[in-house]
């Protein structure tokens, strides 16, 4: 109900009515009213010309009557006038007052007003009922013109009352004619315009909000409506304007769909090329480019990683660090080139020569190391020792000319002492310089060390 109640509060059609209805109205009963007034006053013009025709048709009647003081017929054709329906009282008053007579509704000398019965004697009793503040009065003389004197005799003067409800009752029915008959018409014409607006109007406006609400707000659609008349009107050419609106709508979006998709595309090759551009720039931050090997930072943070996990999982883990013999005098003789292809054949030597887990480093120049978890200090120095062989057996070409060269290995297996890798480090630097001190080649456990010897 409540529904119901908004939508036609919001109905075109209905408020055009009210607005419609309610200036017809008023005019109607404008103009109603105008010819009430009209109506009224001609009708009130023909009572009194009614009136003044009494005199003809009684006159001779009543003077004769007078004449002869015959109060019968006198009374009588008094009672014949109060019958009329525009004579509410009659009055005579004749010279000396003999014939004197009133009936129904008159005035008395002090301008009241008073009530007579049809027999002429006072009564209380209101014999009209309209009341008599419209009452207004007609007074014409009575003659004798009888065969006894050649001029007439005046012998008093009848005064007749009429009503104005009497005119506003004959008026009334007419009046109300005309008000029914204007209601009737003003309820027909709401009634066919509030019909054919809400059909020409109403209803495609209805719809078309309907089908308004209704689209995808993605990829709204041209709108078509039910409009009961073909030919242009605003309706039509707001719903073509929408229809035109939604495919440029339409079009901007496409575009900036592919714009969208271009963008997408964009992005993703550009990220692309950072995360290539990153991991490359990890791998230099991390990689030695000559050999392909963890550089020094590598080695520290991945070594440190290591040692900390042998710690917490109790296994062993052991250092080798290793330097070139002699690598001076090697860059020095075959030249720099050389010294680089030595370097990177020692590399890929001991890559051969070492498990997946093993981490091989280069600290710098010629300066070697491999970090081995799971390994006590027996196993480390049997694989310094491999190590040691392979890169012995290494053969440079130069010249036609074959250059070998060899390597000294320092051993240390970690314990609670060494806590960090630097420390680790320089115990398997010691046993590397013991190597060196012995004359190069050799693999030196660190726990082998005569400590009271070291420099
Ligand atoms: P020792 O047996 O005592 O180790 O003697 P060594 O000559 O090997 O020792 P030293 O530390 O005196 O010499 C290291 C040389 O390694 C010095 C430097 O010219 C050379 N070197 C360092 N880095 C590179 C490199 O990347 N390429 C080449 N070709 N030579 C390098
Ligand atoms: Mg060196
Ligand atoms: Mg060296």
């Amino acid at each position: 109900m409540r529904g119901l109640l908004n939508r036609y509060r919001q109905s075109i059609a209905l408020h055009l009515l009210t607005v419609i209805f309610g200036f017809y109205f008023l005019v109607a009963v404008l103009v109603t009213v105008i010819q009430l007034y009209k109506e009224y006053e001609n009708t009130k013009k023909e009572f009194y010309e009614e009136i003044q025709t009494l005199p003809a048709t009684f006159g001779k009647g009543i003077s004769d009557s007078v004449w002869t003081y015959n109060q019968e017929l006198l009374r009588s054709i008094l009672q014949g006038m109060y019958n009329l329906p525009i004579v509410v009282g009659v009055k005579i008053e004749s010279l000396d007052h003999k014939m004197d007579l009133q009936i129904g509704t008159v005035f008395n000398e002090q301008n009241e007003v008073t009530y007579f019965d049809s027999m002429g004697n006072p009564t209380e009793q209101q014999l009209f009922g309209l009341g008599a503040k419209s009452l207004f009065d007609y007074q014409f003389p009575i003659h004798y013109q009888g065969p006894a004197f050649d001029e007439d005799i005046l012998l008093g003067q009848v005064t007749l009352y009429s009503n104005d409800h009497l005119v506003f009752e004959r008026v009334k029915y007419g009046f109300f004619l005309i008000l029914i008959n204007s209601l009737i018409k003003t309820f027909a014409l709401w009634f066919i315009i509030y019909f054919f607006i809400k059909k020409y109007l109403g209803r495609p406006l209805e719809e078309f909000t309907l089908k308004i609400q209704q689209q995808n707000t993605q990829s709204p659609q041209p709108i078509e409506l039910e409009i009961p008349w073909t030919d242009k009107n605003e309706l039509l050419i707001l719903k073509d304007s929408y229809n035109q609106m939604i495919q440029r709508l339409n079009g901007h979006q496409h575009e900036l769909l592919k714009l969208n998709q271009e963008l997408d595309e964009k992005v993703k090759a550009r990220t692309f090329d950072l995360e290539q551009a990153k991991e490359s720039a990890e791998k230099l931050a991390y990689s030695d480019p000559l050999t392909h090997l963890s550089n020094r930072r590598a080695f520290f943070d991945f070594g440190q990683q290591m040692l900390d996990q042998s710690y917490q999982q109790k296994t062993p883990l052991s250092l080798i660090m290793l330097d070139i013999d002699y690598f001076k005098k090697l860059n020095d003789t075959y030249g720099h080139a050389l010294g680089d292809k030595a370097l990177q054949a020692f590399a890929n030597t001991l890559q051969n020569h070492l498990r997946p887990a093993d981490l091989l480093g280069r600290l710098g120049g010629e300066e070697f190391a491999v970090l081995l978890p799971n390994t006590a200090e027996m196993e480390a120095l049997a694989i310094a020792q491999t190590l040691r062989q392979q890169i012995s057996q290494i053969e440079l070409e130069h010249n036609q000319q074959f250059i070998q060269f060899t390597v000294s290995l320092g051993v240390v297996e970690s314990n609670r002492e060494s806590a960090n890798i630097d420390a680790l480090l320089a115990q398997a630097d010691k046993a590397l310089y013991v190597s060196k001190d012995k004359g190069r080649n050799q693999v030196t456990a660190y726990s082998e060390i005569d400590h009271d010897l070291m420099p």
